[in-house]
């Protein structure tokens, strides 16, 4: 069957180009990476009645609906109404009006979370809540951004935060009691293989701690069998900023804030449309978030981004931030061996070639 398909308009609606002609694969929407349950089913009606009866999870942990054909892409946005509904609307608390036409918008990317202290034991903050509220500031918006959420601070966290735009990491400042502890070492050791190695046990028997590179992980609270370190009461992040997946230039993001508390971030992300908008001439554009810091300049693009916003005591953020790319269209540093340098006495024949 011929279409005149315009492939670009349902790429809005968040059904991307399939290989196999007049198909296409829809990407539901999960903010945090958590839903109730009861929703599979109509993920599972939708894969059967009108894509090709399998199911892929994202990798930006989306549903992800293969086989949706072309001339189904109406009754299938008509479909998902209450599931937009629910997920967004009441779930999330976003505001939009939700239509017979599908998602509205496929540039602020799916919001993605590791499970967080709702279920792990190592997670400083509940990450999906923290992304239901994230997702209705930035949500519905033609400006690409990806965001993570991860509960703890391991750099390359279970959900790759720093690969991320922005990517959040909970954080914790521990209470030390020095009544309840015995001197059994054990968040010495603890810290040491897991975390940073700042605790010391000194001759009275107590801890000290060298406060100035304690991370908050809390390895520390995790593991003391009196209670005599416990995680504090002030929510706090580490957020990471600008890095990005990509076929020409990925790379890392850098550490950006530290100590922020829930406040800042959303502050921060309540500005990411208007500074979007601001920093591409009104014009919306396909260009991902860490691109667009880029064209601005990381000293302004703070100035923008945390207008009107207010940090607490503890906060610390980057003065500056010079990333490394991992440059791969150049292929500056791969290239047919008999290419390489050498170096050293050389045998005949490499010094002929
Ligand atoms: S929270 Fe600080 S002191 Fe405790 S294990 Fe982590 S780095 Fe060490
Ligand atoms: S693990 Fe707890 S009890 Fe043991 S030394 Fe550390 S703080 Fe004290």
């Amino acid at each position: 069957m011929n279409h005149d398909i315009d492939i670009k308009k349902v790429r809005i609606n968040c059904f991307r180009q399939s290989k196999v002609a007049g198909e296409f694969m829809l990407q539901m929407r999960v903010p945090g990476a958590m839903i109730e349950a009861k929703h599979l089913k109509l993920v599972q009606d939708l894969c059967e009645r009108f894509g090709n009866g399998t199911f892929h999870l994202g990798t930006r942990q989306t549903f992800d609906i293969p086989g949706v054909k072309y001339e189904n892409i109406e009754e299938v946005n008509k479909y998902i109404k209450s599931y937009i509904h629910d997920v967004d609307v009441e779930m999330c608390g976003v505001d939009m009006d939700v239509t017979d036409y599908g998602y509205p918008t496929i540039g602020a990317r799916n919001i993605m979370s590791c499970i967080g202290n709702a279920h792990c034991i190592k997670g400083n903050a509940n990450t999906y809540e923290l992304a239901r509220k994230i997702e209705r500031l930035i949500f519905p918006s033609h400006y690409h951004i990806k965001v993570a959420v991860a509960g703890c601070l391991n750099v390359i966290n279970c959900v790759k935060a720093n690969f991320n735009d922005f990517g959040i990491m909970g954080v914790n400042k521990q209470d030390y009691d020095i009544d309840r502890c015995i001197g059994c070492g054990s968040c010495v050791d603890a810290c040491k293989h897991h975390a940073t190695g700042v605790l010391s046990l000194n001759q009275n028997g107590k801890i000290d701690k060298d406060a100035c590179c304690c991370v908050g992980c809390g390895e520390c609270s995790l593991i003391c069998p009196t209670g005599a370190w416990t995680r504090g009461d002030k929510k706090l992040y580490r957020v990471t900023l600008g890095g990005r997946t990509g076929k020409q230039n990925p790379r890392a993001g850098k550490l950006f804030l530290n100590w922020v508390t829930e406040d800042v971030i959303l502050g921060m992300f309540a500005n990411w449309q208007k500074f979007s908008a601001w920093a591409l001439d009104y014009k919306p554009e396909y260009l991902h978030g860490g691109h667009l810091i880029d064209r601005v300049g990381y000293k302004e693009f703070v100035k923008h981004i945390f207008e009107g916003v207010e940090f607490n005591p503890e906060a610390k953020m980057a003065d500056d931030i010079f990333w490394a790319e991992n440059e791969q269209r150049g292929n500056m540093h791969v290239m047919p061996l008999s290419e390489h340098k050498h170096a050293g006495p050389q045998e005949p024949a490499a010094k002929k070639a």
